[in-house]
């Protein structure tokens, strides 16, 4: 069997679990953009995501194969996750056109027209050889309605059949399924139980390993810039964690935020990736208990404190605020500190909320965690409600349910920052938060050169 997972700790809906796969043990993930993998390894990161995509195209899978797999091309021994390919056709690609056979895209190398079956995507993540593999879906944005999101709901079930049917290594990779279906309720449920029909009687019995005991179910959620709504969001998300079978990973796919781990983590989710800790930091902004710092602003041209001083990171333990200022948005060094730091927060909050679920204190955790990020008390509705469907009582933190509490914050934050979407990955076994960066071809190869 390809993996184990473990629940070791459950609140209501939430869960802390231990997720063992042929490289490692994961309690928490993640992955970046202009780190060494040893910096990774000082944070804690046991798993990185790698874009099929962009691998497939550089270095390509056929010479990581002949190199001995991805592990052993990078040198990194822990876990690894390849997601299908077909997102970054979709999202990156102005002329990728989805139809029966796959997903057809005009190369960047030559221009010329070529195609991504959902066999194809399971053969060159195999070549690959990462722990977790993905099916190739059909992807639509959130904020698409109609017909075209119902349609990519069925092919994604259709094609599922077919990655099965091509998986040559089902023994040593897990091959998640993707919950497609947007924001219809309706559609997500059929999604949901095509997949898990297809969790085939063998699980059920003691025979051991086969071909399902290996399948993971994962949703597919697409931020869109525009800013789609959020209680639509968790709604999706809560329907689809109670609807997924107890004893398999659940990983919300390009999420996200903080705020979105925490909340998403309370109703079930276990695994998460995201660019945003190493896309906002080329920003110039940090991660803080608080929300975030932008080292840009000109009252950090002085100020010898820490960017967090909470934080026991390399970069808090030595370099001050007024220093990063300088480098900030000037000077590469100043992305890879701040991506190290925003990292090293993303894992200390994963590791936080794991061990917290564990300890049986996650609603002190969350309120915590909300007084910090909303001092005023003016936590979101949407997230009043989800907390709700939790079972976790916010009131405490909330100006509008009790009295509030003023803490002015001197703080400057980041204003009007896109959601990132690309692919670095975090992910979050859920207890385990494992947070998974996934790296782009430049991050990718970047990471390769730091190597070397
Ligand atoms: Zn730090």
């Amino acid at each position: 069997m390809a993996l184990r997972f473990e629940v070791i700790g459950r609140f209501n809906r939430a869960r802390a679990a231990q997720l063992t796969l042929p490289h490692y043990i994961v309690k928490h993930h993640c992955t970046i953009k202009g780190l060494t993998y040893s910096q990774l390894e000082d944070i804690g990161c046991q798993i990185i995501l790698g874009n099929t995509y962009h691998l497939a195209l550089r270095p390509t899978a056929e010479l990581i194969d002949d190199m001995g797999g991805l592990h052993k091309f990078m040198n990194w021994d822990r876990a690894l996750l390849t997601d299908s390919g077909g997102f970054q056709m979709v999202s990156l690609l102005h002329l990728a056109d989805i139809t029966e056979k796959g997903v057809t895209f005009q190369s960047p190398a030559d221009g010329q027209p070529m195609l991504l079956t959902p066999e194809e995507s399971i053969q060159i993540q195999n070549k690959i050889g990462a722990d977790i593999i993905m099916a190739l879906d059909d992807v639509v944005k959130t904020t698409i309605t109609g017909p075209r999101v119902e349609e990519a709901m069925y092919r994604t079930l259709r094609w599922i059949d077919r990655c099965i049917a091509a998986h040559q290594r089902p023994h040593e990779q897990n091959l998640f399924g993707i919950v497609q279906g947007g924001l219809d309720p309706v559609l997500r449920d059929i999604c949901v139980k095509g997949l898990v029909e297809r969790d085939l009687p063998g699980e059920l019995t003691s025979k051991g390993a086969n071909l399902f005991d290996s399948h993971l179910w994962q949703l597919r959620y697409w931020w869109s810039f525009g800013g789609e709504d959020k209680d639509s969001f968790w709604r999706v998300v809560a329907q689809c964690t109670a609807a997924l079978p107890e004893d398999k990973p659940r990983y919300v796919m390009g999420v996200g935020y903080p705020l979105d781990i925490v909340v998403c983590s309370a109703l079930g989710a276990d695994m998460y990736d995201c660019v945003y800790p190493t896309r906002t930091a080329r920003f110039g902004t940090a991660l803080i208990p608080e929300g975030v710092l932008k080292l840009k602003h000109k009252v950090m041209a002085n100020d010898e404190r820490p960017i967090d001083p909470t934080c026991s990171c390399m970069v808090c333990k030595t370099y001050t605020r007024a220093y990063l200022h300088c480098l900030v948005t000037k000077d590469a060094l100043g992305s890879q500190l701040l991506s190290y730091h925003n990292l090293a927060y993303m894992m200390r909050l994963s590791k936080e909320l794991h061990l917290s679920i564990v300890e049986g204190r996650f609603p002190d955790f969350v309120r915590e965690f909300l007084k910090a990020q909303f001092p005023r008390g003016d936590v979101p509705e949407w997230v009043c409600n989800a907390m709700e469907v939790a079972g976790i009582d916010i009131s405490s933190c909330c100006a509008h349910l009790s009295a509030p509490v003023y803490k002015a914050s001197a703080i400057p934050i980041a204003d009007g920052e896109a959601p990132t979407f690309g692919k670095e990955i975090g992910a979050n076994s859920s207890g385990a938060v494992p947070l998974l960066v996934i790296i782009s071809t430049e991050d990718f190869l970047q990471a390769i050169h730091f190597f070397n």
